[in-house]
C-alpha cells in the first residue's frame, strides 16, 4: 500500500492559481491512513514528546490518533472565538491579510516537550504561529511533523532551527 496514491490534487482551490493538496481521501482509506500514522509515529517517538499541538482543523485529525498512540497530551490550536476559557492569541500573515490562532492559557504545557503536527507545510505561517503560542506557554518545541511539505514555499526556513522538521512527502 502506498498512501500517496490517495492524495488528490484540486486545481484553483481556494483561489485561481493554487493547486490544493487534498488529504481527506487518504483518511477515507484506513490502510493508507494507518501507513501515514505509522510513519509520523516513527519520526515523532524518538523526540520523546510530552504533548502534541495541532492547528484547526485537519491538524486535529492527525494529532488525535498520534497522541493516543503515544499516550501523550493533545492541545488543540483554534481559530478565533472558539475557545471558552482564557486564551493566548498569535497573529500571522496570509497572502492577503492576517489571521489569528488561539490556545487556552491553561494548557498544561509549561516545561513540556511539544511536537506540532499539521497536514501540509506551505509558507509555514500557521505552524510558526503555533510554535510562538507553545513558547508563550513555556513549552519547548522539539519537532514539527507533516504529511506533505511544499518545498518551493520555503516554510521550513521559518521554523525553529533547533527543532526537527519532518515530512512524509516533499513536493
Ligand atoms: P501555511 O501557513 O504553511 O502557509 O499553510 C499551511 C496551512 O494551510 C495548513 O494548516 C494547511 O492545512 C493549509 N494548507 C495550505 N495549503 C494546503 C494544501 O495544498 N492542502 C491542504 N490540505 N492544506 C493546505
Amino acid at each position: 500500500m502506498e498512501w500517496t496514491k490517495w492524495l488528490r490534487e484540486i486545481p484553483d482551490f481556494p483561489q485561481p492559481g493554487i493547486l490544493f493538496r487534498d488529504v481527506l481521501p487518504i483518511m477515507a482509506h484506513n490502510d493508507a491512513w494507518q501507513e501515514v500514522l505509522d510513519g509520523l509515529e516513527q519520526r515523532i517517538k524518538p523526540l520523546a514528546p510530552d504533548a502534541i499541538m495541532a492547528p484547526e482543523a485537519r491538524g486535529f485529525l492527525i494529532a488525535a490518533p498520534l497522541a493516543d498512540r503515544l499516550k501523550i497530551g493533545l492541545v488543540p490550536v483554534r481559530k478565533p472565538g472558539k475557545l471558552p476559557a482564557p486564551i493566548l492569541s498569535e497573529t500571522y500573515s496570509l497572502e492577503y491579510g492576517e489571521n489569528q490562532l488561539e490556545v487556552e492559557r491553561d494548557s498544561n504545557l509549561a516545561g513540556k516537550r511539544v511536537v506540532i503536527v499539521d497536514d501540509v507545510l506551505a509558507t509555514g505561517g500557521t505552524v510558526a504561529a503555533t510554535s510562538r503560542l507553545a513558547s508563550r506557554l513555556s513549552a519547548t518545541v522539539v519537532g514539527f511533523a507533516f504529511l506533505i511539505e511544499l518545498a518551493s514555499l520555503g516554510g521550513r526556513s521559518r521554523l525553529d532551527a533547533n527543532a526537527l522538521v519532518t515530512s512524509l512527502l516533499t513536493l
